[in-house]
């Protein structure tokens, strides 16, 4: 069998949108786990990819002559400050895939080795931030949050050299694009207007073609994107998620989840909470996500103000209208998400006044964010011919309420509305189920696949993997998955993952 071909519609734009730069092979190409319904839906043949040859490719050394490799510049403001070139300092697109449905899907190469956006860095990932990404967006996939997606993982058979020698490893991530917020700063903080509305065309092609029939299209570009992280935004905190390093280079223009570094999911519930070791004013706290967000868009809204209007005050006002809209979007998405968590038919503001105050229950008292929403099926009313259930008070205690009799009465109320909507218990229990996950990929349960990885036991990897695929059926072969940590397993810290 033939290597699969890809696309270059990235690679064919002008040389200033990247670095044609070919992947350094490495020492001992092995794969540690490919991603066979991935590989599928992109009209890629996981037999092959797992042959030798395949694994040649997805280790980078073995680049089949029609494809045209590229690093992408880009631009960004980190933790706040502006940094005008970065670019692919380690991932390397070897081109476009399309699915069934003939959307486009990038295809790259993380770990692939130097490219001239490396700086200092060796172009390599160590095998455990590679796993964390795998384990991660496949565990967003599976929650139905749009992500960058893991086509597969090869181990290097060199090492990286970090605090200490850790074992090498590449990604293959799939993204709808790589294209992000500091794509277009690269252009805008260089005044390259041409370059910006080649750019605006492409994005708009590719992910949001609805905006090319608009009277302005790069506005309804800035729309659109707006529109995609004011609801992508609810879903992160729906699961408790926390990106840890919403730098305007790891903010997508599809809207997807991208970049898997020092980000977490919350154990105990607090808004406050910050996992990242660099993160030390908690500009990236779960709670302050959708103003980062928000933040983040004003920073892609200023890079398109030459096409918003014909004069700088006509610019403004049609962005800052844009961005005024967020606010109310991020809110209604919310809103939605938390009426849902609650198995409510509609959401009022008594609907919000129980949601917020579960949460600062559970915040004072540190209840899991995961099992406490997970909980509730449990604890929806007996209906006629069911048998009673557990006391709410236990079920609060087992969740981490150290007050049980709070989260009781709380129950209570929350019983009572659903009284009130008089919806039918089975259909409540049904619908909560399908959105309060019983598995969240767990920071304790991926450091100890880790740690196992890195003495070749790839074993509670790939368990970790198979267990985070259906998160929403209860299964009692995964049931340590779905447990909080013990006071010592309890992770407090991530890094960024070079
Ligand atoms: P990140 O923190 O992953 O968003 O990366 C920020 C910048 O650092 C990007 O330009 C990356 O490509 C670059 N970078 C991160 N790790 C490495 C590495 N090991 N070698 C080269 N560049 C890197
Ligand atoms: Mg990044």
């Amino acid at each position: 069998m033939a290597a699969p071909s890809f696309e270059s519609t990235y690679a064919a734009l002008p040389e200033r949108f990247h670095a044609r730069i070919a992947p350094t092979p490495v020492a001992a190409p092995r794969l540690l786990r490919l991603n066979s319904a991935l590989a599928e839906s992109l009209g890629l043949d996981p037999g092959w990819l797992a042959s030798p040859e395949g694994v040649a490719l997805l280790a980078g050394n073995s680049i089949p002559e029609s494809v045209r490799p590229v690093a992408m510049a880009y631009a960004g403001h980190q933790f706040g400050n502006f940094t005008p070139q970065l670019g692919d300092g380690r991932a390397i697109l070897l081109g476009e895939r399309r699915d069934r449905a003939g959307r486009l899907f990038d295809v790259q190469l993380k770990g692939a080795g130097p490219t001239p956006f490396s700086r200092q860095g060796d172009g390599r990932a160590a095998i455990g931030p590679v796993l964390r990404e795998y384990v991660v967006s496949e565990a967003m996939a599976a929650l139905g949050i749009p992500t960058t997606r893991a086509l597969a993982a090869v181990a290097s058979g060199e090492p990286v050299y970090r605090e200490t020698p850790l074992p090498g490893a590449i990604l293959t991530r799939v993204a709808r694009s790589h294209l992000r917020v500091g794509t277009f700063e690269f252009f805008a903080s260089r005044g390259d207007d041409e370059a910006l509305r080649m750019l605006v065309d492409y994005a708009i092609e590719r992910l949001h073609p609805d905006a090319a029939g608009a009277e302005r299209p790069a506005l309804a570009l800035f729309e659109a994107v707006m529109g995609a992280h004011a609801t992508l935004v609810p879903q992160w905190l729906g699961v408790g998620f926390v990106h840890g390093v919403m730098n305007t280079d790891n903010t997508s223009i599809s809207g997807e989840t991208i970049d898997y570094g020092p980000c977490a999911f919350l154990d105990a519930y607090h808004p406050g909470q910050t996992f990242s070791s660099i993160d030390h004013a908690g500009r990236y706290a779960y709670g302050r996500q959708p103003g980062i967000a928000a933040w983040n868009l004003a920073r892609f809204a200023e890079t398109l103000l030459p096409l918003l209007g014909e004069t700088q005050e006509a610019q403004i006002a049609a962005a800052q209208a844009v961005l005024d809209r967020f606010e109310p979007r991020f809110q209604e998405s919310w809103r939605d998400v938390l009426r849902r968590k609650l198995g409510l038919a509609r959401i009022d503001d008594a609907g919000l006044t129980l949601a917020s105050d579960l949460l600062d229950a559970m915040a004072e008292q540190r209840a899991d964010f995961t099992q406490t929403f997970r909980a509730l099926v449990e604890c929806v009313e007996a209906g006629e011919g069911d048998a009673p259930g557990r006391d709410p008070r236990e079920i609060g205690a087992a969740v981490g309420f150290s007050e049980p009799e709070a989260f009781a009465s709380w129950i209570a109320r929350w019983r009572a509305r659903l009284r009130e909507e008089e919806q039918r218990p089975e259909d409540v229990r049904a619908s909560l189920r399908a959105v309060n996950p019983a598995r969240i990929p767990r920071n304790h349960r991926i450091e100890e696949a880790i740690v196992a990885a890195r003495e070749d036991d790839l074993r509670p990897f790939e368990r970790l993997v198979e267990g985070l695929a259906r998160p929403f059926d209860d299964d009692p072969r995964f049931e340590d998955l779905a447990r909080a940590p013990e006071p010592h397993e309890v992770v407090r810290q991530t890094f960024c993952g070079t």
